[in-house]
């Protein structure tokens, strides 16, 4: 067993370091506080590979492992939590494209993807289909070659400033709706097709430097050749999307508690009171050591995970989930600790504490809540045997 990072890793790790320092650092604050979508910025990543970090080669990716992906993205989320995350879900949608579309659908809509010149949204949740997404209602009626795309979505990151959507939607014949996951199919929609309306920008707690909005299908007719894999396909493509999703949304969530720790080391040795620095109170000093013990535990099962889903283990769906259920609700508590430390200053906007609590936040909510994880979890644990393979 290796924890060592090899040479290829650390210069990835330094080159991402170095894009959130340079482009993402310095303009978090104001993205946040103006709620600015920085599409350059996106483009720019996309010059670097940021945008297809685990696209194959084959089609003009980088061809990354997960493992080596989650190392940048952990770096990028140092420098604006909201924007590597969104690039983490472009990632996710152009993968999706890249893996399961035919060769047309490739040279079609993956070259500006991957350069970031075009970016991408994934649309799974509806109003009333969020953690149950199987019971997802947006029909996709088949008219000759053709599918028409009715219902609606909401909750989607990008959505209104993007290009492309990945849209799962349940195929409809002439029996009306097709029941169950295994009638769920899978879609790639120009963003500005004919009958496609968006609604108003979400206002959010965090994750301000990318938009939120609901978006309307009205008789939004696409050529079948736009479907990812074989009819009924659909909802299996879009949780395999997820397995690699949750991992993002882990790595995001150890980058962003990480940025929270080492501003907290520094600052408690620069805040004096009672005469000297903060650090000379065991409390603090216990409270940085629980922060530091928990987020190495975080980062290594996040890896784990990710080398898992790299390998396709039999259970890499689960390690998954228990990576990402114990990454971002220890990422959560290392920032509101971190917050804490800061006293008065964390609460404020001055300094960036608060921005990293309020982005984090709903990494325990967003790609499967950590109580769906909970369920993908404990239903395996439930089997017989499964916790002699699960370690
Ligand atoms: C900022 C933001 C960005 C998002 N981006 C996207 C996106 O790009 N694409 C996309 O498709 N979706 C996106 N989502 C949607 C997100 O994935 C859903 O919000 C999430 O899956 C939860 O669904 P819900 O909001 O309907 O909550 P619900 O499913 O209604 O859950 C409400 C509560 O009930 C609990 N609960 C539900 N079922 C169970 C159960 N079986 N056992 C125990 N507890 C349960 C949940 O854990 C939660 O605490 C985004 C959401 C947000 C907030």
């Amino acid at each position: 067993m290796d924890f060592e990072l090899d040479d290829d890793q650390v210069a990835y790790i330094e080159t991402a370091r170095q894009f959130a320092a340079k482009a993402l650092a310095p303009h978090a604050a104001e993205w946040d506080a103006e709620a600015v979508f920085p599409k350059d910025v996106l483009r720019e990543a996309g010059g670097l590979g940021f945008m297809a970090l685990y696209t194959p080669e084959s089609v003009g990716g980088m061809g990354l492992s997960r493992l080596d992906a989650s190392l940048i993205f952990e770096e990028l989320a140092g420098g604006c939590t909201s924007t590597a995350a969104f690039m983490t879900i472009h990632n996710m949608a152009l993968w999706m494209i890249a893996s399961f579309g035919d060769e047309a659908l490739r040279e079609q809509f993956c070259p500006t993807l991957i350069s970031g010149e075009k970016l991408a949204s994934y649309c799974l949740t509806e109003p009333g289909a969020g953690s149950d997404a199987a019971s997802l209602r947006t029909t996709a009626r088949i008219d000759g070659d053709a599918y028409v795309l009715n219902g609606q979505k909401a909750f989607i990151s990008g959505a209104g400033d993007t290009d492309v959507l990945v849209v799962m939607a349940r195929v409809a014949d002439g029996k009306g709706p097709r029941p169950g996951a295994k009638g769920i199919s899978s879609f790639v929609v120009p963003a500005d097709a004919d009958g496609i309306s968006y609604g108003r920008k979400e206002a959010k707690m965090g994750w301000n430097s990318q938009p939120t909005r609901a978006i309307t299908f009205e008789d939004v007719r696409i050529p079948a050749g736009q479907r990812l894999g074989a009819e009924g396909e659909g909802f299996r493509i879009a949780m395999k999307g997820l397995d690699g999703g949750r991992i993002n949304i882990a790595t995001t969530a150890v980058g962003t508690a990480q940025a929270a720790l080492d501003a907290s080391a520094r600052y408690v040795h620069e805040r004096q009171q009672f005469g000297g620095p903060i650090s000379q109170f065991q409390s603090v000093q216990f409270k940085l050591a629980d922060m530091t013990t928990d987020l190495v535990a975080a980062r290594q099962m996040v890896r784990m995970a990710a080398s898992r889903l790299d390998a396709q283990h039999p259970e890499a769906t689960v390690y998954c989930a228990m990576a990402k259920r114990f990454a971002t609700d220890v990422a959560f508590e290392v920032c509101n600790e971190a917050v804490q430390l800061h006293g008065g200053y964390g609460y404020i906007r001055e300094y960036p504490l608060e921005r990293h609590l309020r982005d984090v936040r709903v990494h325990q909510i967003l790609e499967g809540t950590n109580e769906i994880m909970r369920v993908i979890i404990s239903r395996r644990v439930l089997m017989e045997g499964a916790t002699e393979v699960i370690r």
